[in-house]
């Protein structure tokens, strides 16, 4: 009981990028090595998420739409020590709520595949049938049967947008990952998958970039801090293109932002916002983990040996940058 008590987190489901950011984690945990993102309408209409991980036992499929039901923790003292990106059993179980859902998957270990469609939260329809190893999540029409949420989602190209921007943030965050997004039948993003920082970088944010990059690095027995920037086509009209990650998770903090943003600013005093991607990886002690997992900002216990890190990698290196 009171693990269900602790972990309720109330509503995630709120527009087409919610449903593509749990469907992808879901992937992730399930160690796929390929991850297909399609979207029509903006993801209003059609979206699907598409696997090569460890699929979902036959027995196992219904009880993966129940809330609160998730295969990832067993007590309470699992939530001290999450390493999966989902862990309170409520992803599929709100979207299967909100949308008609039809699944296909295949576990590692079993000759055949099952196919389930899912209306209003139950099961309508399961048939046995031929399909490779892994999970494929199809949804169609988000919000059909709450009409007020849908006609509160914003324009196909806005929505689409929000999609994009989480399917960009957890490919970069997931080099060892080839993820495919393809929107109304255009491919739009292929990356490696090689665990290729580079490669992976360039395959999102183009040639031009990648051409004049610059690789800041930062070691310590509890930090590692690896920071890419372009000599050439770094500024941009918004922040969409400025990344952190922390730990492999994209974190907001404001601070780091601020820090990288005001290198820039001492030199060429512009309003516009440079492109970075960092990650920083450290030991999990030194941060302020708030369980909550929909919060992306972060706190660090030491912030301001951060800050100064970065300001010194990034002014470092700032004449090399802008030239
Ligand atoms: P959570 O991720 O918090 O456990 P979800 O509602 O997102 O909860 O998923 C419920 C369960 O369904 C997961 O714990 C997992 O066992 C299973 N599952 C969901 N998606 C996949 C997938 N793509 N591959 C394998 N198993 C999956
Ligand atoms: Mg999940």
């Amino acid at each position: 009981e009171a693990t269900i008590t602790k972990i309720a987190a109330g509503e995630i489901i709120e527009r087409p990028a919610s449903v593509v950011k749990e469907l992808i984690e879901n992937s992730i945990d399930a160690n796929s090595q390929n991850i297909i993102v399609e979207i029509k309408g903006g993801g209003k209409d059609y979206i699907r998420v598409t696997d090569d991980g460890t699929g979902i036992d036959e027995n196992q499929v219904e009880l993966a739409f129940i809330r609160h039901s998730t295969s990832k923790i067993s007590s309470i003292d699992d939530l001290n020590n999450i390493h999966s990106l989902g862990f309170r059993g409520e992803a599929l179980a709100s979207i299967s709520m909100v949308s008609k859902v039809e699944t296909l998957t295949r576990a590692r270990d079993s000759t055949k595949g099952i196919r389930v469609f899912i209306d209003n939260g139950k099961i309508v329809d399961k048939q046995v049938i031929g399909c490779p190893v892994g999970t494929s999540m199809i949804l169609r029409e988000l919000f059909y049967n709450v009409p007020v949420r849908r006609k509160f989602l914003k324009k196909e190209t806005a929505e689409s947008n929000y999609v994009s921007d989480i399917v960009y943030k957890l490919a970069l965050g997931n080099p060892n990952i080839s993820f495919k997004y393809i929107k109304d039948d255009r491919l739009i993003l292929k990356t490696p998958g090689t665990n290729d920082i580079v490669s992976n970088i360039y395959s999102i944010l183009g040639k031009e970039f990648i051409d004049n990059l610059l690789e800041l690095n930062y070691k310590d027995d509890t930090l590692n801090i690896k920071g890419y920037v372009s000599k050439n086509s770094f500024y941009r009209g918004n922040r969409r293109h400025q990344y952190i990650f922390v730990n492999k998770r994209w974190v907001k903090n404001y601070e780091i932002t601020k820090t990288i943003e005001d290198c820039y600013k001492s030199v060429i005093p512009i309003n516009k916002f440079p492109i970075f991607i960092f990650f920083i990886d450290i030991d999990p002690s030194n941060i302020d983990v708030n369980i909550h997992p929909t919060k992306e900002e972060i706190k660090f216990v030491d912030q301001s040996k951060i800050d100064e890190l970065i300001n010194g990698l990034v002014i470092e290196n700032i004449n090399k940058v802008v030239t």
